[in-house]
């Protein structure tokens, strides 16, 4: 007997309940064909949508800022860590997004972790769609205050719960992902951020995937909304469209000082790496000056959409470059999967208890080619 035979019957549950996971490992560089275990597979499974994690101007500019400043920052932003890089990067996001000041964090998890906890606390209240990503639950629960849901994208169940309890509380913070990351539609963002003037609220809207992807300029789902004049706390990563790695906040400057006070996740950690962050400055100016690769991104989702109509194939509903297929049970989605992995094409079914049902989950890519769409198409009808 050990202090850790738990471990081991925990994991023999986790496989009982068909919920256990492995690693799949892909040994070549990003893009819409991989090679996973020397095959290659067209892959449908990217958060890369404008395809920049492998384009040559930000690995250009990630080698010339390891050259000039090393690979490791070697300390907080605080204490040593802080270059010129990180500076340039947060001024093109607050850029992008319109807003007085910009923050980044070491990845998108820990700026929501960071951030909820920082404007948070006991006397407070949080709401979150359903359906939010992990790190907003997770940072709302960390700050202490109480957590409550509303049904997804359903405003009246929100103002319902405001209703009922926004007076017991000091500050309320509304959560929500822009895109769902799971599913692919929007949030009701113009609504919510009524609903939250109506009711002394504040909102942090998660664009991990809208920016890049939604807007006129690209900045994601608030501008798509036509919100971008509304004050907001704006949230996202750069290891999805913006093809590097880190998270950011961005909003107004007085916001962005007290996060640099009193977030604990931007406080205490290693600043984000030179080559990381001039990647990430390359992809944003890539974003402003050249639109047609997000055009191409939409045409591509138009072009699967259409397909899939034609092939009598329900999808549900999508705003995004996230496509979910339902599917009935566990089994049909890991089959459907399977068929397709047969067919050279990666896809993966996403089931319990990431999300309550089922389905198959496709994202496309600025680079995809139409001919690589109607192959999937192709194998989707086969199976
Ligand atoms: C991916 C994701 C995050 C986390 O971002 P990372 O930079 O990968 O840590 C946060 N929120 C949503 C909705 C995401 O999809």
């Amino acid at each position: 007997m050990s202090s850790y035979d738990w471990l081991n019957h925990s994991l023999k549950t986790i496989h009982k309940a068909g919920w256990h996971r492995s690693l799949r490992t892909i040994t070549s560089a990003p893009g819409p064909c991989i090679e996973i275990d020397e095959q290659s597979y067209l892959n449908f499974s990217s958060n890369d949508y404008l395809g920049l994690a492998n384009d040559p101007r930000l690995k250009a500019a990630a080698i010339q800022a390891i050259q000039d400043y090393g690979t490791g920052s070697t300390g907080s932003r605080l204490v040593t860590g802080d270059r010129p890089l990180h500076h340039t990067l947060e001024r093109s996001i607050a850029q992008l997004k319109g807003t007085e000041d910009a923050l980044v964090f070491s990845s998108g998890y820990s700026a929501n972790i960071g951030t909820i906890a920082a404007l948070m606390g006991k006397r407070d209240l949080i709401l979150n769609d359903q359906y939010n990503h992990s790190s907003l639950r997770s940072g709302s629960s960390i700050s202490g205050a109480t957590c409550l849901d509303y049904q997804h994208c359903d405003v009246n169940h929100l103002k319902q719960q405001l209703e009922q309890h926004r007076s017991n509380y000091s500050r309320c913070l509304i959560a929500t992902d822009s895109v769902f990351s799971m599913d692919g539609d929007l949030a009701p963002l113009r609504e919510i951020l009524d609903l939250a003037d109506w009711f002394d609220c504040m909102v942090l809207v998660d664009e991990a995937h809208g920016t890049g992807v939604l807007g006129a300029s690209g900045s994601g789902g608030i501008e798509a909304c036509g919100c971008r004049d509304r004050a907001v706390i704006h949230m996202g990563t750069l290891s999805k469209a913006i093809g590097s790695l880190g998270g950011y906040v961005a909003g107004s400057a007085i916001l962005i000082d007290f996060l640099k006070n009193r977030a604990p996740s931007w406080i205490y950690t290693t600043a984000l790496s030179p080559a990381d962050t001039a990647a990430a400055i390359a992809a944003l100016q890539i974003i402003r000056d050249e639109p047609d690769r997000r055009d191409r991104l939409w045409q591509n989702i138009t072009a699967l959409k259409t397909q899939l109509t034609q092939a009598g194939i329900k999808t549900l509903p999508s705003d995004s470059a996230i496509i979910c297929i339902p599917q009935p049970t566990v089994q049909d989605a890991l089959n459907l999967s399977k068929h397709l992995q047969t067919a050279g094409i990666f896809a993966p079914a996403i089931r319990p208890p990431t999300v309550p049902t089922s389905r198959l989950r496709l994202t496309l890519m600025a680079t995809h080619s139409l001919e690589q769409i109607t192959t999937l198409c192709a194998a989707l009808q086969g199976g």
